[in-house]
């Protein structure tokens, strides 16, 4: 069963959570936002940009540059609705209903499969442990790397 706090289940509640989570960060989702999070939601996260550039210029005419969906991404990171992991140089969905925390991804090394945890303590301890050297933390991305229980 869902609960409110659970992650939606199709592609249009998927859609409506990410668009509400960008009016509450005061943004607007243009058309060409709207498509590449479309995109994310149906092949499902994470992917390179590259996959995604792919996907979205099968049907798209003219086709999407690489430099706005860039730009696209970026503002969508900005906003908190997708997470750059480093480490893969991929992009993820981030369906957390909470702007501005800190995104805490486990990764599996031998699935590739990621889960973002939320971990209150973790937060704050990063936060003051940042803090404390004058730095203010923004959007972090915390990835953390290891196996996870299937594999
Ligand atoms: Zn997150
Ligand atoms: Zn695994």
């Amino acid at each position: 069963m869902n609960t409110s706090s659970s992650v939606p289940s199709t592609v249009p509640e998927t859609l409506a959570r990410l668009e509400d989570r960008l009016h509450h960060a005061g943004q607007r989702l243009t058309d060409v936002r709207r498509e590449v999070l479309q995109a994310m939601v149906t092949l499902g996260t994470p992917r390179t940009a590259y996959a995604l550039l792919e996907s979205l210029n099968q049907t798209r005419k003219p086709p999407l540059s690489p430099i706005s969906l860039y730009r696209t991404l970026s503002f969508l990171t900005e906003a908190g609705v997708v997470v750059k992991l480093e480490s893969q140089n991929t992009f993820k969905l981030c369906l957390d209903a909470t702007t501005n925390h800190q995104h805490v991804v486990m990764i599996c090394d031998t699935c590739g499969q990621t889960r973002e945890i939320h971990d209150e303590a973790l937060a704050k301890t990063l936060t003051q442990a940042a803090r404390r050297h004058g730095h203010t933390l923004r959007h972090p991305v915390i990835e953390l790397h290891g196996v996870c229980q299937k594999c």
